[in-house]
C-alpha cells in the first residue's frame, strides 16, 4: 500500500544511504569481491565464541544495567590502564553502547544544541554531520590532504569562532591510516586552552597500529580528558562488528550527560555479549597481538598490488589502505569505484564521499581485514588493470 498522504519531510534531505550499505549492496549484486565496507572476513577468537554460547546456556538473556555489567566496565578501566597507564573510574566514567555508532550519537547529542559549530576533519566518517545537524549544529569542515592526512593545526586555530562548541578527532584515522602524535595533541591543547570547546575522540582502531607507531588516547592528555568522549568499539578489536559492543569513556558530568541520551536510544547493551567479552578483556595478548597481526595483513596486501598500476598510500593504523588510481584513470572516484564492481568484481570505496565538498584525489579504500587468500585474490584482481 502506497499512502501518498504519508511522505513526511526529510529531515536530512540531502543525505542518502551510507556509502558503506550502497557499497555492500552492489558488490553483493555483482557478486564482487568486497573490499569496500568495513569488516573482516575471518572470524572472532574461538574462546569469545565459546564464551557467548556458555552465557547464553547460563540463561543471561535480560536487560543489563543502563550504564553497562559492572563486571565488563571494570575490566574495561583495567585494560585502559594497561595500554594507557590512565585511571578511569568503571562506574562514572564508562558507558557500553551498541557500537561506537551510538556512542558518537549520544555524545554529540547530549552536547550539541542549535546554532553551534562543530569542527570535523575531511575525510570524515560518515555519521558525525548528520548527527550534528540532527542536533540543529552546524558542522564546519577542515579538509586534510594526502598523501599524509593530517590536521592543519593552524587552519584549526583560524576556524574557531565564539560557537565552537566541539571538535570532533578520529585516530587512527579511516579511511586514511593516520595517526596523531604527542606534537599534535600539544597543539591541540594550546589552541583550545581557555575555550569552552568539548572533544570527542573516535579511537575504534586504537589496536591497529603499526611500526614503532603507537597510538595515543586522548585520555593521556589531561587537558583534553577533562573535556573529552574518548570512545572505541569492539567490533574492530575482536573482529565482531555484527556484536555492535562499544564504549564511550568520559569525565563523570559528560557520562551523566550522556547517560540521559542512552538510556533513551538503547537504555542498554547485549547482556551475554557484555558477559562473553567481560570474560576475555584481561587475556591482554589478543589486543596487543593485533597490531603485529594486522600490519602482516597490510603487508600481504601491500605485496599483492606491488606489480599494479595503482599507487599505494601511507597506512600507520587502522584496516584500510588508500590506492591511487590517477595513473590509470580519470574518472571521478565514485564513477571508478563503479566501474571496478562491473568490469572487475572488486568493491572499494570512493573517499570523495566524506569530503563535505566532493573533493575527489583519485583515491579508493580497500578493507585489509581478510584473509589471506581474499588479499591475494584482490591483488591478482588489481595487477590485470
Ligand atoms: N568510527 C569509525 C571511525 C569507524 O570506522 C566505525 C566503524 N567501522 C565506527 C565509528 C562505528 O563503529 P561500530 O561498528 O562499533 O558502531
Ligand atoms: N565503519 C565501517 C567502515 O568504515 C562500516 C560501518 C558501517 O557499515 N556503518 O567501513
Amino acid at each position: 500500500m502506497n499512502n501518498p498522504n504519508i511522505n513526511p519531510d526529510s529531515k536530512l534531505p540531502d543525505v542518502g544511504l551510507s556509502i558503506f550499505a550502497v557499497m555492500s549492496q552492489k558488490a553483493s549484486a555483482a557478486n564482487a569481491l568486497n573490499m569496500a565496507q568495513g569488516f573482516p572476513d575471518f572470524s572472532p577468537p574461538q574462546a569469545l565464541q565459546d564464551s557467548l554460547k556458555a552465557h547464553i546456556d547460563q540463561g543471561h538473556h535480560q536487560y543489563a544495567p543502563m550504564s553497562g555489567l559492572p563486571r565488563l566496565q571494570q575490566k574495561i578501566a583495567v585494560k585502559t590502564k594497561h595500554c594507557y597507564g590512565v585511571d578511569v573510574d568503571p562506574v562514572s566514567e564508562i558507558t557500553l553502547t551498541a557500537g561506537a555508532t551510538e556512542a558518537l550519537f549520544a555524545a554529540i547529542t547530549c552536547i550539541i544544541r542549535p546554532g553551534d559549530e562543530v569542527v570535523i576533519f575531511d575525510p570524515a566518517y560518515d555519521s558525525y554531520a548528520p548527527v550534528i545537524r540532527l542536533s540543529g549544529g552546524q558542522p564546519v569542515h577542515l579538509a586534510m590532504r594526502p598523501p599524509d592526512y593530517k590536521p592543519d593545526w593552524n587552519t584549526l586555530r583560524a576556524a574557531l569562532t565564539p560557537r565552537t562548541r566541539l571538535i570532533i578527532f578520529n585516530t587512527p584515522h579511516n579511511p586514511c591510516g593516520s595517526l596523531l602524535n604527542r606534537q599534535d595533541f600539544a597543539a591541540l591543547e594550546a589552541i583550545i586552552a581557555g575555550r569552552d570547546i568539548y572533544l570527542i575522540s573516535d579511537e575504534v582502531y586504537e589496536h591497529i597500529v603499526f611500526g614503532n607507531q603507537q597510538h595515543l588516547s586522548m585520555l593521556q592528555f589531561p587537558d583534553l580528558r577533562q573535556r573529552a568522549f574518548v570512545i572505541s568499539s569492539f567490533g574492530k578489536t575482536y573482529h565482531a562488528t555484527g556484536w555492535k559492543m562499544g564504549y564511550c569513556i568520559a569525565p563523570p558530568a559528560l557520562t551523566q550527560q550522556l547517560r540521559i541520551i542512552h538510556q533513551f536510544v538503547t537504555f542498554c547493551v547485549s547482556t551475554p555479549v557484555q558477559h562473553a567479552i567481560a570474560d576475555q578483556l584481561d587475556q591482554h595478548q589478543h589486543y596487543d597481538d593485533l597490531p603485529l597481526f594486522y600490519e602482516q595483513k597490510r603487508d600481504h596486501f601491500r605485496q599483492a598490488v606491488t606489480a599494479s598500476r595503482f599507487k599505494v598510500l601511507p597506512c600507520d593504523g587502522s584496516y584500510f589502505q588508500l590506492l591511487d588510481y590517477s595513473a590509470i584513470s580519470d574518472a571521478p572516484d565514485t564513477e571508478y569505484a563503479d566501474q571496478l564492481i562491473a568490469e572487475h568484481g572488486i568493491a572499494a570505496i570512493p573517499i570523495s564521499v566524506f569530503y563535505a565538498d566532493g573533493t575527489d584525489h583519485k583515491v579508493l579504500r580497500f578493507c585489509f581485514a581478510k584473509d589471506n587468500d581474499t588479499l591475494d585474490r584482490a591483488g591478482e584482481i588489481l595487477c590485470a588493470i
